[in-house]
């Protein structure tokens, strides 16, 4: 690293930066806070001056890759520009000092937009309501699941399996797992898509809910759909939609159109709110009418003009979050829906497909692609043709980092052998697309000629190669006893 610990930095005689009196009169005391909770001496903290400080992290962040400076081709994660618009409006004195415990009738603009992000996204998916409150798209889908458990045993329907595709995002069988569900497994056919027979063969009166992601995660649309929907209803079981990418779908089609009865949306996907260190997420989650009574309290509801939290529902599963979700990201949410309009909505999900399709072009060839015909917003390629040379997708993505690219997502989904997963998004120029796609076969014509080189990748970045396998091997021996505490954190020489 090229930017020592602010430890490491600390000088005793620095002259802290001067901030105002905290206005308390004694320092907290045994009848405030239990004894055993009390600091005997004061925190071994960094010294350093307010200057030293603001370039110390200053310095920190520019070793940082960041979507507002490069390109971020992680598929499965719709890693799209996130508009200044929505840090400006999230930002307005009205939403950012609000409280939760405020009264409701101070609040009115909050819940207004609450109201109107939620009309919303019921008409980009097609659904009747929508509950804002998850705080990511897998909290999404247990949430979901809560209400479609709540809604069988409303009719005295004890189900207990949710059937899952092979190529599901991880968290689709952890969700179904959480919410006590025993997951089974549907497998994919050759073309990549879910295959009805085995669907067929997995479905009885068992079974709770289906939960499909469309496009797939091999960026594939599953044609058969209304099929699957039919198959799933006539059982009496739900079918679930993993919306967390929604990129090439808005305005074109939605799910609830298709037969789902219940759908997540990731806002920092799909909606452009920041992204895992760049905010927290949320993941609203939408349903049809049989599901409504059971979303979670409180929901925003409007009569006679006037917003108000309704409590009073009696099926409903409870509160899943504290307070209203991550209210800053809805503000951005719904900020970037005004500004795109249905009409920019539905044109961006056009540009993502398109963008995927020609970076899919530029890519073929150069790494094999196991699934033939176009791709929705995402496309899955692979790197099982480097096996000969030694060369693993792990390299393709490290020899990216020196060429200044972020890497896709490797070895998701795993359905596909060193899976490198690609997803442009819309937001990004040809010219972009065309010096990744450059890159890439830069990478592979390396991969060939000098192979050793590229499992020295990368060399550009703050940090070189991990050795992964290294740290999983001795944290294991730690864990069973076998080995001293690996080095996770900083001590104090001495200590
Ligand atoms: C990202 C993603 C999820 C999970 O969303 P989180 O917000 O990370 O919990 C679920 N399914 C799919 C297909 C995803 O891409």
């Amino acid at each position: 690293m090229s930017e020592p610990l602010s430890f490491e930095l600390s000088r005793p005689g620095a002259e802290p930066p001067r901030l105002p009196a905290p206005g308390l009169s004694a320092a907290p005391s045994a009848d405030v806070l239990p004894k055993e909770h009390l600091r005997v001496k004061p925190a071994d903290l960094p010294r350093l001056s307010e200057a030293e400080i603001m370039r110390h992290y200053s310095r920190l962040a520019s070793l940082n890759y960041s979507i507002s400076e490069q390109f971020y081709p992680l598929g499965s994660c719709t890693m799209k520009y996130n508009p200044v618009a929505n840090e400006a409006a999230a930002a307005l004195p009205g939403f950012a000092g609000l409280h939760p415990y405020q009264d409701e009738e101070t609040v009115q603009g909050a819940l207004e937009l609450m109201w109107r992000l939620e009309r919303a996204l019921c008409a980009v998916v097609g659904v009747d309501r929508v509950t804002l409150q998850p705080a990511a798209g897998a909290h999404g889908e247990w949430t979901a699941l809560r209400m479609i458990q709540a809604y069988h045993h409303s009719r005295g329907d004890k189900r207990t399996e949710v059937l899952v595709p092979d190529s599901a995002h991880g968290t689709n069988p952890a969700s179904a797992a959480l919410s006590g569900f025993q997951v089974v497994e549907v497998r994919s056919g050759r073309d990549g898509r879910i295959s009805l027979s085995d669907l067929e063969s997995k479905l009885s009166p068992r079974v709770a809910a289906l939960m499909l992601t469309n496009p797939n995660t091999l960026g594939l649309f599953e044609r058969e759909i209304l099929d699957v929907a039919e198959m799933v209803h006539a059982t009496g079981a739900m079918l679930y939609y993993d919306g967390a990418n929604l990129n090439a779908f808005m305005g074109v089609c939605r799910p609830g159109d298709m037969g789902f009865d219940a759908v997540h949306m990731n806002l920092h996907k799909t909606f452009t709110t920041p992204h895992g260190g760049g905010g927290p997420g949320a993941g609203p989650v939408g349903v049809k009418a049989e599901l409504v009574p059971f979303l979670p309290h409180p929901t925003v509801e409007k009569a006679d003009g006037h917003f108000k939290l309704d409590f009073r529902r009696p099926k409903s599963i409870g509160r899943v979050r504290s307070f209203y979700g991550n209210f800053g990201m809805l503000v951005r949410a719904y900020t970037y829906v005004l500004a795109m309009g249905g009409d920019g909505l539905t044109q961006a999900s056009k540009d993502a497909v398109l963008s995927a399709n020609y970076l899919r072009k530029q890519v073929d060839g150069v790494l094999e692609i196991p699934h033939h015909g176009p791709c929705m917003h995402e496309f899955v390629a692979t790197a099982h043709n480097l096996a000969s040379q030694g060369v693993r997708a792990l390299d393709v993505a490290k020899g990216l980092l020196d060429r200044d690219f972020y890497a896709p997502t490797i070895y998701f989904p795993l359905v596909v052998p060193e899976a490198i997963m690609v997803e442009p998004t819309e937001t990004e120029s040809k010219a972009t697309l065309d010096a990744f796609a450059e890159a890439l076969k830069e990478i592979v014509q390396e991969a060939k000629t000098n192979p050793a080189a590229l499992h020295q990748a990368p060399r550009n970045t703050p940090v070189g190669r991990l050795d992964e396998v290294g740290t999983a091997r001795r944290i294991t021996a730690y864990l069973t006893g076998q080995s001293e505490e690996p080095v996770l954190r900083w001590k104090r020489a001495g200590k």
